[in-house]
């Protein structure tokens, strides 16, 4: 018989979770820590992960090459981004989405201020990177790591001891990636066994629609938008897609594209992706790189619009789609952050505010959808990106090589 791996583990534990939290309901909450415990044990590893594999993998770029790596990495970030603004414009502009919504039971909620997009790109220079290391600051720690990266390579043989404790150190933490992924079958057993019994079937029933559509735009940029694009590149995408599957299926238990960062390095690194292209184009991308967070956004935009009785213009609607892609890319990594965010775009059409309030109490169903996409959408860049600057794939992920 063959030995369920690990991912065959966590597949049922997703599963029975889903079954265990829809039979007993709220009482299963009682088993949350031991969802907390898993993405705390992955947000361990983040850091020090990110860190090391993105200094070390820089230090092997020549200039022109991180200069294209760069580029090229922004280029399909906002190609799949502008191409999730149109399937979400067109879902939400022809469904109708929230009109005749009864905004009457409005809650209040207690809504922070969105950081300003000047901030966001200002505080991308670490003033102490000790200081960004330590708080967990993700893009500081990406500049800080891109720029030790070039420095340690510009140096040369003197550097050589830094770049091997970075290999080193990336190595280890590789490893121990895999050891957590070990309690991952009870982490994402307990974390959807929660969810699944907090929000019962009855509380859904009235945002079922608004739901159904975020669903409905991530699956399509999910099997649609996102093999299309491999394909074009040469790439076999089911079978890419099949090879990092762990990683949607994190995000979507989690709902933190930054807590699933590890397990997408693994991955891609798993299925003949280089070391060095993974560490570059994807802790950037769980940072910056989020489709369904947009295509959540936007959908989301033009459901309060209509439940509030705004009349959407073409104006309006080429709005949404600028400040949805911007508001993603301001968005932080962690469940939640997304709906924050969404105040930018309500903002943007003049949306009351507090209709986050509205969608604020199912939040959590549609993150899982949006996270998975935002994570499986670095995976595919990671792949495009390396097969354009001639990494040695597998030759089962390529067109031509493989007739399997
Ligand atoms: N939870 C999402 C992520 O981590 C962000 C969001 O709330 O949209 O990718």
């Amino acid at each position: 018989m063959k030995k369920i791996g690990v991912l065959g583990w966590i597949l049922i534990g997703f599963v029975v979770g889903i079954i265990v939290g829809a039979i007993v309901g709220k009482p299963i909450t009682v088993i949350k820590p031991l969802g907390t415990l898993f993405i705390n044990l992955l947000k361990m590893l983040v850091v020090p992960l990110i860190f090391s594999t993105l200094a070390a993998g820089v230090s092997t770029f020549t200039g022109e090459k991180l200069g294209r790596m760069i580029g090229k990495t922004f280029f399909w970030y906002y190609l799949t981004g502008i191409a999730a603004m149109i399937i979400a414009l067109i879902i939400a502009g022809i469904s109708g989405a929230g009109i005749g919504f009864p905004v009457g039971e409005l809650k209040a909620v207690q809504i922070k201020a969105p950081p300003s997009l000047i901030d966001v790109g200002l505080n991308v220079i670490p003033t102490n990177p000790i200081e960004s290391l330590a708080k967990g600051d993700i893009l500081p720690i990406i500049f800080f790591a891109i720029v030790l990266g070039m420095s340690i390579a510009a140096v040369g043989k003197a550097a050589e001891p830094l770049k091997n404790f970075l290999q080193a150190l990336a190595e280890a933490m590789y490893k121990l990636v895999g050891y957590v992924l070990w309690y991952g079958p009870i982490g994402v057993f307990a974390l959807m066994a929660t969810t699944v019994g907090t929000y019962g079937l009855s509380i859904l029933k009235p945002y079922a629609y608004l739901i159904f559509l975020v669903y409905l735009a991530n699956a399509i940029q999910f099997f649609g938008v996102y093999p299309a694009l491999m394909r074009l590149m040469g790439i076999r995408p089911y079978r890419y897609l099949n090879k990092i599957k762990e990683s949607p299926i994190f995000a979507f238990t989690t709902c933190s594209s930054s807590a699933t960062l590890p397990v997408s390095m693994r991955v891609c690194k798993a299925a003949g992706v280089p070391d060095r292209t993974c560490s570059f184009v994807l802790p950037m991308g769980a940072t910056v790189n989020m489709d369904g967070t947009g295509m959540y956004q936007a959908i989301s935009a033009i459901f309060l619009a209509n439940a509030f009785g705004i009349q959407l213009t073409f104006y309006h609607y080429i709005m949404i789609a600028v400040v949805s892609l911007l508001a993603s890319i301001g968005t932080a990594g962690v469940p939640g952050a997304g709906l924050i965010m969404l105040s930018m775009v309500l903002g943007a059409i003049g949306v009351p505010i507090e209709g986050i309030g509205i969608i604020a109490g199912v939040d959590r169903i549609m993150d899982m959808a949006r996270t998975a996409v935002n994570v499986a959408d670095d995976t595919v860049a990671t792949v495009i990106i390396g097969k354009t600057e001639g990494d040695e794939l597998p030759d089962d992920l390529l067109f031509g090589k493989s007739t399997a």
